[in-house]
């Protein structure tokens, strides 16, 4: 049950003043899966004194670096099908009417999850998982929102907390029902919206499948008020609340789930100033998905300069879905942040640290390397955190620890070159 890292160099996020610092040299001490001691390694004797236990494992880091472990703090891991021949034929000129007419769009994503099992929806949503912890993501928040039933709806969700029996994962699961208006209720979203407050959202609920709600606000997704309803149920409900908003149209949704407490709003292109100070007033997130912009090569960029000015956390994350943004690299995003967005390489490890904790109403527990904080790590054969976002492809990460727990697969190498010491 416990673990020490030695001869670690960490980079902590942990909001002190030199929280982005490499500081070289130090223990980390963990038992029942939280962090209990940090320290120079030169006070490790008399610190570890104090122990009551003795550390069973020791992993001698051998001076690698170690940050907070990874959040991807919005995502749709979760689907059947794939829309790669979609993507084809957009490149080869076929028009997006005659793409609609076969179907395509988010309903062929709906129509090939409502027919999937749940286990098949576990196994898909576990090799789209792999590449993601493969780069040191040791939280990941995933939506629902292709199933637009309750039944399926209900589904995603239950697939989506499966994933945690089967990696070494921490799930945080999002209702995102208001995503689209399913084919039974074309031409009247009030009727579905009423049906997700008064059905699906109770039922999730009471089916203990979710953490957050969620919803598409836009002018092709849903309006201020079909919003605002839905966040009042989640609210009614106890759950936390975050939004799709300002990605296509400035609609007002980010002040709206601001005022109403949401721990993020998501996309944000179209944010403008007042949003931005809604955002900080409530200490609200801004959530930035590149890969979605990238993917859909959008150019009305996020209110990046607006964000710093009024001091808003900005958190990064892959969005990944099959439709707008199917990467599974958080790191990636990282690049993506910083060569697209302009964001330092500090922003964007604080962007899936600290602030996408933050993201997903989990600040007082991750994304921070501190004493009482979970003991979520990842530890790189890298010198120092702007190799994060610098570089692209290549393999950097060591070992995962996901609530005191060794990434297992790596878990073999460490205990090969121990063994060899
Ligand atoms: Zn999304």
């Amino acid at each position: 049950m416990s673990l020490l890292l030695t001869n670690a160099a960490i980079v902590s996020m942990d909001q002190s003043d030199a929280d982005y610092e490499v500081q070289p040299n130090y223990f980390i001490a963990i038992e029942h899966g939280k962090i209990t001691q940090i320290g120079a390694m030169q006070d490790i004797s008399s610190m570890q004194k104090q122990s009551a236990e003795n550390h069973k494992q020791i992993i001698d880091c051998q001076n690698r670096l170690i940050t907070p472990g990874l959040i991807d703090s919005h995502t749709h891991l979760v689907f059947a099908g794939n829309r790669a021949k979609e993507f084809e034929q957009r490149l080869t000129g076929v028009p997006y009417e005659t793409i609609a007419k076969q179907g395509g769009g988010i309903l062929s994503t709906v129509n090939a999850t409502r027919i999937a099992t749940e286990q098949q929806l576990v196994e898909l949503a576990l090799k789209r998982l792999s590449a993601l912890t493969a780069d040191g993501v040791t939280t990941i928040e995933i939506k629902s929102g292709y199933g637009l039933t309750l039944e399926d709806e209900l589904k995603m969700l239950c697939a989506a907390k499966q994933l945690e029996q089967h990696a070494n994962i921490k799930v945080s699961t999002t209702l995102l029902a208001a995503h689209a208006v399913p084919p039974e209720y074309k031409g009247d979203a009030d009727s579905y919206i009423r049906y997700v407050c008064d059905e699906i959202i109770p039922a999730a609920v009471d089916a203990k499948l979710v953490d957050a709600v969620d919803v598409f606000c836009e002018g092709i997704g849903f309006n201020l008020a079909q919003t605002k309803a839905v966040f009042e149920a989640a609210l009614t409900h106890g759950l936390n609340i975050k939004g799709h908003t300002e990605q296509l149209s400035n609609l007002g949704g980010s002040e709206l789930a601001a005022t109403m407490g949401a721990t993020s709003v998501d996309h944000i292109e179209y944010l403008d100033e007042q949003g931005v100070k809604a955002l900080a007033k409530h200490g609200t997130v801004a959530t930035l998905l590149p890969g979605a912009f990238y993917f859909l090569r959008e150019t009305q960029y996020p209110p990046i300069e607006l964000l710093r000015q009024y001091k808003v956390p900005m958190a990064i994350a892959t969005d990944f879905n099959p439709g707008t943004s199917p990467i599974a690299s958080l790191t990636m995003m990282m690049n993506m942040g910083c060569t697209l967005f302009r964001l330092t390489p500090e922003e964007a490890l604080r962007g899936v640290t600290c602030n996408a904790a933050t993201a997903l109403g989990l600040q007082d527990s991750r994304g921070q390397i501190r004493v009482g904080y979970d003991a979520d790590l990842a530890i790189w054969n890298i010198e120092h955190p702007s190799q994060l976002a610098y570089e692209v492809g290549i393999p950097r990460l060591y070992a995962r620890i996901v609530g005191g727990n060794l990434c297992k697969v790596l878990c073999k190498e460490l205990c090969k070159e121990l063994s060899n010491d």
